[in-house]
């Protein structure tokens, strides 16, 4: 059954909308996402990225490969394009762990991530970009949401994170964006297989999903939670 009550976030999934887009993922990841910029609470402007993989074929092999689509540098994810987001390697962005020099060489990193473009017509990657890439699911939201800020950001977030969502949810403490932040992330997951996300301290939050519906909701619930949390205080 559709979970479609909530309090403290806006419900603005429409079936009829999403079943126009019938199985195209790289729409629904975008409908997804200007939904999800459409409310404020959700996260504040320009805030936060989103993304999905796909399969496609490689224009050079004919092979079928994974691509990883994300919002591109700059713009809100509320109005979000096709125009907006970088088209990656999958593969090319995880090798990147071979040349990776760390975080003293954080920078050289985001010029890196323009030799791993699929899509000729792709936005300019973000620093963000491997934070989605070294994750394995095929729709991931990254928001700045209140809720999940005042925990993230409070002395003992750690532990209120534990408290809301038990071994559901990973934690990892501030770090600047970047590729060492994407390596803790899969790190997070390995070492917490089947969690449902990942909160970053004085940062935000990490939520997934099979499809964009699912990834949606998860998002909504885990924001739902955290905001419960401050409601019962
Ligand atoms: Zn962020």
């Amino acid at each position: 059954m559709k979970v479609t009550t909530f309090q403290y976030v806006n419900y603005l999934w429409d079936d009829a909308k999403a079943a126009s887009l019938g199985d195209n993922q790289i729409e629904l990841f975008l409908y997804r996402s200007n939904i999800l910029g459409a409310d404020l609470r959700i996260t504040n402007y320009g805030g936060g990225n989103t993304s999905c993989k796909t399969i496609e074929k490689d224009p050079l092999t004919g092979e079928e490969l994974e691509v990883m689509w994300v919002k591109g540098s700059g713009g809100d994810i509320g109005t979000l394009t096709r125009k907006g987001i970088a088209g990656l390697y999958v593969d090319r962005l995880r090798d990147l762990k071979k040349v990776y020099r760390g975080v003293e060489h954080e920078d050289e990193m985001v010029a890196l991530f323009n030799h791993c473009i699929y899509d000729l017509d792709s936005k300019a990657p973000s620093i963000d970009t491997p934070l989605h890439g070294l994750l394995p699911f095929k729709h991931i939201d990254h928001l700045h949401p209140d809720a999940l800020i005042a925990v993230a950001a409070a002395k003992d977030g750690e532990a209120i994170t534990k408290e809301i969502w038990g071994d559901t949810m990973g934690w990892i403490p501030w770090q600047r964006p970047g590729f060492d932040l994407a390596l803790k992330l899969e790190k997070c997951l390995q070492d917490n297989p089947g969690i449902r996300g990942i909160v970053l301290g004085n940062h935000g939050l990490f939520t997934w999903g099979d499809t964009s519906y699912d990834c949606y909701i998860n998002s909504l619930e885990v924001i739902e939670a955290a905001s419960n949390n401050f409601a019962k205080l």
